[in-house]
């Protein structure tokens, strides 16, 4: 039915038609497959995460790392978050997904501690499916409990979109965390639409300044101006600044002139394996 096959193209402009093709077919049998295949993974556990370290930029300390998933898929290998996490989001699969993330991140923590390194907190990722599920301040601390990790030792990383879709539903949520001694940090910031008058009233530790701004800060006067911005703004409201993806040298020193707190970036180290993370926390 060359009808039912037809629909408008969403960005396609005004009065463009496309039509399904073959191609486009296999795209949605490929999309089927790709979904049955994250079920699948995450019960065979072909999932893992890698870590990557937070810098406290006045004593040059990691303080904390950020868990980074990735899937080892048994046939197209390494896949990168951006290859499967939003599929995973569409489906629901991002809570299953989600939850062993939020267990194994508690686990490694609690496994670094008890091997006599520096205690540090490790931060989470969290989808905004995720975040709505029903009773997921138990989920948390079930993870916690049944990981023997004390509360303070993890951070929650959220966007500005999942905040200010409803913002007194996401302070009660946070907040029921937050007694308990979790920490929230909003990722991306300045790359969603944050009400300032939501912000102040939202139980956050830490604002993530997204790396689009810190990429071409050399050569931008706007991103400077935005991240300095964005630094007097967390100062004001008592929130702890990070910059995500420092790469380079004058990255650093800007930031450091500035006053930014802390960094995360390639700059001092890539997302790496738990055992190469062990390796430098012992060197430092
Ligand atoms: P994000 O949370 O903003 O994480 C930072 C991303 O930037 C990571 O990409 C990291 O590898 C990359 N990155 C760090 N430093 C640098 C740098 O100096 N330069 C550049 N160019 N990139 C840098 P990754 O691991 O590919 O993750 C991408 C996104 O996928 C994350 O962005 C996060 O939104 C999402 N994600 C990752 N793991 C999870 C997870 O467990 N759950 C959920 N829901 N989302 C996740
Ligand atoms: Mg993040
Ligand atoms: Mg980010
Ligand atoms: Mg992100």
């Amino acid at each position: 039915n060359a009808d039912a096959a037809m629909y408008q193209a969403k960005n396609g402009g005004r009065d463009s038609f496309q039509f399904f093709t073959p191609e486009m077919n296999t795209k949605a049998h490929e999309r089927f497959a790709m979904q049955d295949a994250i079920r699948k993974g995450i019960a065979r556990s072909e999932f893992y995460l890698d870590y990557q370290p937070q810098v406290d930029l006045r004593s040059g300390r990691i303080f904390a790392v950020e868990a980074l998933v990735r899937w080892r898929h048994p046939v197209l290998g390494v896949l990168s978050p951006a290859q499967f996490i939003s599929l995973a989001e569409e489906t629901g699969l991002i809570v299953p997904l989600g939850d062993w993330v939020l267990n194994e991140a508690c686990r490694q923590n609690k496994a670094w501690q008890d091997a006599g390194l520096a205690h540090l907190s490790v931060s989470v990722n969290v989808s905004a499916r995720q975040f709505q599920e029903k009773d997921w301040p138990g989920r948390v601390i079930r993870a916690l409990e049944e990981n023997g990790l004390e509360a303070e030792y993890l951070e929650l990383e959220l966007t500005e979109s999942l905040l200010m879709r409803n913002v007194d539903q996401a302070i009660a949520t946070m907040k029921e965390l937050q007694v308990l001694g979790v920490h929230f940090a909003i990722d991306d910031f300045g790359t969603g639409y944050s009400s300032l008058s939501a912000l102040k009233s939202l139980p956050v530790s830490r604002l993530k300044i997204d790396q689009s701004f810190v990429r071409n800060l050399a050569h931008d006067e706007d991103d400077r101006s935005i991240i300095s911005a964005v630094i007097s703004l967390g100062q004001r409201l008592n929130m702890l600044v990070i910059a995500e993806g420092v790469e380079t040298e004058d990255q650093l020193a800007f930031l450091r002139a500035n006053g930014c707190d802390e960094a995360q970036g390639y700059h001092f180290s890539r997302p790496i394996e738990p055992k190469a993370m062990a390796d430098l926390l012992k060197l430092r």
